[in-house]
C-alpha cells in the first residue's frame, strides 16, 4: 500500500480520532514504529467509493510546540513525511482549545481537512456552527462528523478526494489553508522574518517561511537546527533577526515572546469562533469574551469607538494645547515660544543680509517651523494611538468593521491598513498602509484598500487641519478633528464602493479577523511607538520639507523687486517706516515672484473653492508631501508681513486676514483631506502594482473629488451665507 495517497489524521487527545480511524479503517489496521521512534504509529487502509488511502493515526496532541515525544512526532509526521492530507479532528464542544491546533497545521500550510467531530455533542449543548463558513475563512473543508458512529465520514473522505485533484491539478503548489495571521506588531515581525526565510530556496522547497519565522521567534530549538542544516549561510542572521524580533515583542508587550506568538495564535481562532459559532446563552467565559461581547456588539461598537476616538481628540488637544501643566505652559505653548524667540533672534540678521534674514525667518523658520511647533500635539496623538493598537482594541475595531465595510468593497484586513494609514484620526501614514495591504491575499481586495488609504488622515495633513481648526474654530477642535476623521472615512468608504462597482470589479475573499486577548499595554512600548514615528516625522520636516521649503521661497522671492524695483525699500527699513504700506508693497513683490505668478495662474479655478494664489501654491508644494502646506503657507503670509519684530503665528495671521473666514477654512481642509496621495504614496503604490497607470489614476481621481467637494462646500456655503462668520 505504499504509492496510495496518505491521509495523517491529527488532533487533542479524546477528540475521536480513534473513533474515526476505526471506522475508516475497519480491520486493516496494523500497528508499526515510527522512524526509529519506540511510539507506535497505527497505520490503516480506508476504502471508499472506489478510491483506497492509507491512514495514520497520529499521536494526539494540544500543542506542535515539540515540547513533548508526541508532540514531535505528530509534528515531524506533518512537515518531513509530508502526507496528502491532513485530517484534523475537532471536538466541536470545545472549539478554542481544539482550534489552536489547527491553527498550528494551518501555520505549516499543511493540505488540511477538518472534522468538526462530536457534532451531536455540540448540538445537544445547542452550539451552533456555521461548519462552511468556518471552512471559507480556514481555507479547509470542514466536515461535521459523529466518530462513535461513523456519520459524516463519507463526506471526510471526499473532502480529502478532493484536495487530493486539486493536487494532482497543480503539483507545483499544494493546496494549503489560509495563512495564519499575528496581528498588531507581531504580524509585522513574522512578515519581515519570512521574506529573508523565503529568500532561501532550500529551506523554502521544504517549509512553510511563515512557520518557520514564527518557530524562530518562539525559540523553536528543533526548527532552529533545521535551518541550520538547510541554510547554513543565512543561518546566522535568520537566527540573529529572530532575536531582534523576539526582544522588540519582549519590550512591547512585556511578555516572553513564545507567549504572545500563542496567544496570537489563541486570538486567531477566537476570531474564526465569533465569526462563525453560536453559543447558547450563559456559557460566556473569560474576561477577554465579556468585554468583546460589548466592544465588538453591532450596536454598542460603533458608538464606544466613536465615544474612543473623541476623547482622545479631546484628551490630545487638553494635554497638549491648553492646560498649561508644563512649567507654565502647554507642550505646544513651549513650541509656539521657541519659534517666536527664533524668529525674533534672526530678526536682526535681516539688517545686514536682507535676502539671508528672510530665508531665514520666513523660508526655514516660518515654513518648517510651523510644522515642527504642531510635533508637541502630534506626539500625543502618536502615543494615544499606540496604546490602543497595543491594547488590542485596534483588533475589535477591525473585527466590527468587517462585515459591514464589505458591503463597500472593503474588509476589516483593509480597515488595519487604514488605520496604519491615520484611521483614527491621525498618527498614521499611507505608505506603510498600502504596504499593509499586503495581507490582504485578493489581488482585487489590495487594489481597493491601497486606492482608498490616502484618504485617511495621516500625520502630515494634520498640522493643516490643526492650524486651521485651531485658527476658526477655536472653541470646537476635538469637534471639528471627529467630523474631519468621520468625512475621512466616509470618503474612503465611498470611494471604494465606487471602485468595486465601476473600476475594480470581482469576488472578495473572506479572512479570519484576528481578536488576541486585551492587554495593558505598557508605557516603554506605547513610548517608543510614538517616539519612532514621531521622530520619523521630524527627519522628515528636517530634509525634504526644509528641501521643499527652500525651493518654495526662493520661487517666491525672485525675481526680486518689480514692479518698481529701484524704488524699494530694504525689508531692514520696512519695520520702522510704515508698515502698511511696505507691507502692500511686499505682497505686490511677492505676488509677481515665479511662485506668485503660478498661483495667480491657477487663480480662477482656485477662486471656486475659495483659494487664494498663496494656497495654490502651498497645495502645489503638498504633492511632495502634505506637510508643506502649512510650511509654504507659513512662508507666503510671513513674507508678505512687514513687521519682523513681532513675528505671528500663521493662524493669528490668517485670523487677522480679512480675506480669512471659517468657510475658506473648511474647504480648504476638506481639499487637503482629499486630493492626491504625496509623492511618496505614489512611489510605494507604483513599487506595489508594479505600474504608473494606479498612481496616475490615484492622482487624477482624488484631485478631481477633492476639487469637485471643496467647490460644492465653498459655494454651497456662501448660498447659506456661511461665508462671514
Ligand atoms: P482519541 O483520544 O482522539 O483517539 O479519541 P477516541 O476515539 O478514543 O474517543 C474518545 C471518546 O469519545 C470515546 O468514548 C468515543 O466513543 C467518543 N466519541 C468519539 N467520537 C464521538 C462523537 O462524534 N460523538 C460522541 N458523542 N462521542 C464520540
Ligand atoms: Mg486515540
Amino acid at each position: 500500500m505504499g504509492k496510495l495517497p496518505r491521509i495523517a489524521i491529527a488532533g487533542n487527545p479524546n477528540s475521536g480520532k480513534t473513533s474515526i480511524f476505526n471506522r475508516l479503517t475497519g480491520l486493516s489496521q496494523t500497528v508499526g514504529n515510527y522512524a526509529g521512534v519506540t511510539v507506535e504509529i497505527k497505520e490503516g487502509r480506508a476504502e471508499r467509493a472506489g478510491r483506497a488511502f492509507r491512514v495514520i493515526d497520529l499521536p494526539g496532541t494540544y500543542s506542535l510546540a515539540a515540547f513533548s515525544q508526541d508532540e514531535l512526532i505528530a509534528r515531524d509526521y506533518v512537515v518531513e513525511e509530508r502526507p496528502d492530507v491532513v485530517l484534523d479532528v475537532v471536538d466541536a464542544t470545545n472549539l478554542e482549545r481544539n482550534l489552536y491546533l489547527t491553527v498550528q497545521l494551518m501555520e505549516m500550510r499543511a493540505p488540511l481537512v477538518i472534522a468538526l467531530n462530536m457534532a451531536d455533542l455540540a448540538e445537544e449543548q445547542g452550539v451552533r456552527i456555521d461548519a462552511t463558513r468556518l471552512g471559507r475563512l480556514l481555507g479547509a473543508r470542514v466536515v461535521p462528523t459523529v466518530g462513535s458512529q461513523g456519520r459524516g465520514l463519507d463526506e471526510a473522505l471526499e473532502a480529502c478526494a478532493e484536495l487530493l485533484t486539486g493536487q494532482a491539478d497543480n503539483p507545483e503548489k499544494r493546496p494549503g489553508p489560509a495563512p495564519v495571521t499575528y496581528g498588531h506588531m507581531v504580524e509585522g515581525e513574522v512578515a519581515r522574518l519570512a521574506l529573508l526565510a523565503g529568500s532561501e530556496e532550500r529551506l523554502a522547497a521544504r517549509y512553510e517561511p511563515r512557520w518557520v519565522a514564527a518557530k524562530l521567534i518562539e525559540g523553536d530549538a528543533a526548527v532552529a537546527a533545521r535551518v541550520r542544516e538547510l541554510a547554513p549561510e543565512a543561518a546566522g542572521v535568520l537566527e540573529a533577526e529572530a532575536a531582534d524580533s523576539a526582544r522588540r515583542i519582549v519590550a512591547h508587550f512585556g511578555a516572553d515572546a513564545a507567549t504572545i506568538v500563542a496567544e496570537r495564535r489563541y486570538g486567531f481562532a477566537a476570531g474564526a469562533i465569533r465569526e462563525c459559532v453560536r453559543f447558547p446563552s450563559g456559557v460566556r467565559r473569560s474576561l477577554t469574551e465579556r468585554i468583546d461581547a460589548v466592544a465588538c456588539s453591532r450596536w454598542a461598537g460603533p458608538v464606544i469607538l466613536a465615544a474612543v476616538v473623541y476623547a482622545m481628540f479631546f484628551a490630545v488637544f487638553k494635554l497638549g494645547d491648553e492646560w498649561g501643566w508644563l512649567f507654565g505652559r502647554s507642550p505646544k505653548g513651549w513650541a509656539d515660544a521657541l519659534f517666536a524667540w527664533l524668529a525674533s533672534a534672526a530678526a536682526p540678521l535681516a539688517q545686514g543680509w536682507p535676502l539671508l534674514g528672510s530665508l531665514l525667518v520666513d523660508g526655514v523658520i516660518g515654513g518648517v517651523g510651523g510644522v515642527v511647533s504642531f510635533v508637541p500635539l502630534i506626539f500625543l496623538l502618536f502615543l494615544f494611538v499606540a496604546v490602543l493598537e497595543d491594547s488590542g482594541y485596534i483588533a475589535r475595531v477591525a473585527f466590527m468593521t468587517d462585515r459591514p465595510f464589505r458591503v463597500f468593497g472593503l474588509q476589516g484586513k483593509s480597515v488595519l491598513a487604514m488605520i496604519v494609514s491615520g484611521g483614527l484620526g491621525g498618527g498614521g501614514c499611507a505608505v506603510p498602509g498600502v504596504l499593509a495591504a499586503r495581507t490582504l491575499r485578493e489581488e482585487k481586495d489590495r487594489l481597493v484598500t491601497m486606492l482608498t488609504v490616502p484618504f485617511m488622515n495621516c500625520g502630515a495633513k494634520l498640522p493643516v487641519f490643526l492650524m486651521l481648526v485651531g485658527a476658526f474654530f477655536p472653541d470646537a477642535r476635538a469637534r471639528m478633528l471627529l467630523l474631519l476623521w468621520g468625512l475621512s472615512w466616509l470618503f474612503a468608504l465611498g470611494a471604494a464602493w465606487a471602485l468595486r462597482r465601476f473600476v475594480i470589479r470581482g469576488e472578495q475573499t473572506p479572512f479570519v479577523m484576528e481578536l488576541p486577548p486585551y492587554h495593558r499595554p505598557t508605557l516603554r512600548g506605547a513610548l517608543t511607538h510614538a517616539w519612532e514615528r514621531t521622530w520619523t516625522f521630524l527627519k522628515k520636516a528636517g530634509t525634504i520639507l526644509l528641501a521643499v521649503n527652500v525651493v518654495l521661497w526662493a520661487l517666491m522671492s525672485f525675481p526680486r523687486g518689480a514692479p518698481e524695483r529701484s524704488a524699494l525699500p530694504s525689508p531692514a527699513a520696512d519695520a520702522s517706516s510704515g508698515a502698511t504700506r511696505s507691507g502692500d508693497r511686499r505682497s505686490a513683490e511677492l505676488g509677481n515672484s515665479l511662485a506668485g505668478r503660478l498661483g495667480r495662474l491657477l487663480e480662477p479655478a482656485g477662486r471656486l473653492a475659495g483659494f487664494g494664489w498663496r494656497e495654490n501654491i502651498a497645495l502645489i508644494g503638498g504633492l511632495a508631501a502634505k506637510e508643506v502646506i502649512v510650511g509654504t503657507m507659513g512662508t507666503a503670509y510671513s513674507l508678505g508681513e512687514a513687521d519682523h519684530e513681532n513675528p505671528a503665528s500663521l493662524s493669528q495671521r490668517l485670523t487677522a486676514d480679512p480675506g480669512w473666514n471659517r468657510l475658506r477654512a473648511l474647504a480648504m481642509m476638506i481639499f487637503v483631506l482629499v486630493y492626491s496621495p504625496c509623492v511618496a504614496t505614489l512611489a510605494a503604490l507604483r513599487r506595489e502594482t508594479g505600474s504608473w497607470k494606479w498612481p496616475a489614476f490615484a492622482t487624477l481621481y482624488t484631485t478631481a473629488l477633492a476639487f469637485v467637494l471643496a467647490v460644492a462646500v465653498y459655494q454651497g456655503g456662501l448660498l447659506l451665507g456661511w461665508g462671514l462668520s
